[in-house]
């Protein structure tokens, strides 16, 4: 028997309009057809049908909108997202952690997240989470991993447990996780929210960062650096690293400076940015529901209140002159972290139509733009025949508004309908 003459199952899903990802505006009357777990055609919805004698599953959506499945370029699937610290996570076990991940996974992918850039987690978690859903042990989204995050020693991340310093200690570190199967490698430029380093402060010297790069480069690995103040986007930036993560535009004293030759060297190196605009948010709203919940703030809650909302008013303004400069941006939630929970990615699209994209292009932040930027453009982002089927219907037209991705209807992960809790 030729492949081709062995009985397969198909499906055709039909709706009032479907998005390919592109930035194409919505066609409407189109339906696609799934077979073994790919997209086999799409096209108009009279011309669309399985060959005689076929099984076929016929699902029409009404007025919905067919999608790919979304593309999450920056997650951290080991946290809870409900305000612990960074610390506190990192403190725990591995299989706690583990467990976790899975479990938040599972959230990602019941709110249309198909494929998710992990950007860090503790020891072997990000691995293992991987490899899980790679073997049907759990269900979650393809995930496109970097194993640990690369930081000095005592910088952010540290307790994930790749700390290196010196050119050699780092290139040694890069081997290791591509050893270990990382997809990318994702470098810690400046410090963050870990106690015992400082975000305003660069951590890597450009020289050892440029050997991370090179390095990541020589095995094909893109490479990815968490920027919060400007001496960190700068060291990257001459490093040749891929994407620049949050994209803080603060001095050394967390004084913010839009710096235009520095956005021009972003420009100019077609360098992507992720800037992570909702988990700022998600900290100053839980903060205040604290705040609320108890009847009153305490002193250091309310300066953080305060310097969140400081600081991400100037993100907004750095991230809306980085877009008319034409500097790229793509949604990845950073979420879990913080207090930013599982399956709420919509708002870092939202989040970026307030930086002053249209909804199609906050969209496709989220779709081509991001698979392309995590070099998983070829299987998804768009919708295409050969494609893998990882497909998103949600009620209505969120190129009209964004929080129809909050209708999910339906998730297919691999051509199979997702089964959800009601
Ligand atoms: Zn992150």
């Amino acid at each position: 028997m030729s492949p081709e003459t062995i009985p397969s199952d198909y499906t055709i899903i039909r709706a009032a309009r479907l998005f390919d990802g592109t930035g194409v505006a919505p066609a409407s009357g189109q339906a696609l057809l799934l077979k073994n777990g790919r997209i086999a055609a799409i096209g108009s919805a009279d011309q669309i049908s399985a060959p005689d004698g076929a099984t076929v599953t016929f699902k029409d959506y009404g007025d919905s909108t067919i999608l790919p499945g979304l593309v999450d370029g920056h997650t951290h699937m080991m946290a809870p997202g409900d305000g612990t610290h960074g610390d506190i996570t990192g403190a725990e076990q591995d299989d706690v952690l583990l467990m976790r991940a899975l479990q938040n996974a599972r959230t990602f992918l019941h709110a249309g997240v198909t494929t998710a850039r992990e950007n860090g987690a503790k020891n072997r978690v990000g691995f293992s989470l991987k490899e899980g859903i790679q073997r049907g042990l759990s269900e979650g989204p393809e995930m496109v991993i970097s194993g640990r995050p690369i930081t000095i020693t005592g910088g952010h991340f540290w307790y994930c447990g790749s700390e290196a310093d010196g050119v050699e200690g780092v290139r040694s570190e890069v081997r290791k996780l591509v050893k270990e199967g990382a997809d990318f490698i994702k470098i810690i430029a400046t410090g963050g929210s870990t106690w015992s380093s400082k975000p305003l402060l660069p951590s890597y010297t450009t020289e050892e960062m440029t050997v991370i790069v090179d390095e990541a480069h020589r095995f094909r690995k893109l490479t990815a650096a968490h920027c919060a103040s400007m001496q960190g986007i700068k060291n990257a930036l001459d490093a040749g690293v891929d994407m620049i993560i949050h994209c803080v535009f603060e001095d050394e004293t967390g004084m913010y400076e839009f710096n235009e030759p520095l956005a021009e060297q972003l420009a100019i190196a077609k360098a992507w940015v992720n800037p992570t605009l909702h988990v700022v948010q998600a900290g100053i709203d839980h903060t205040e529901r604290i705040g609320y919940e108890r009847g009153w703030l305490m002193n250091e809650e309310q300066a953080s209140i305060d310097a969140s909302k400081q600081s991400l008013e100037t993100r907004y303004e750095s991230v809306s002159r980085l877009i008319k400069m034409g500097v790229r941006m793509i949604a990845g939630s950073d979420s879990p972290w913080g207090a930013y929970p599982p399956g709420e990615f919509v708002k870092e699209m939202v989040a970026l139509t307030k930086a002053g994209l249209t909804n199609t292009e906050a969209l496709v932040t989220g779709l081509s733009h991001a698979a392309e930027s995590i070099a998983v453009g070829n299987d998804a982002g768009t919708l295409a025949v050969n494609r893998p089927g990882d497909i998103l219907i949600v009620g209505g037209d969120p190129t009209a508004d964004l929080n129809a991705l909050w209708d999910v209807k339906d998730v297919y992960k691999s051509g199979a309908r997702v089964a959800r809790p009601a």
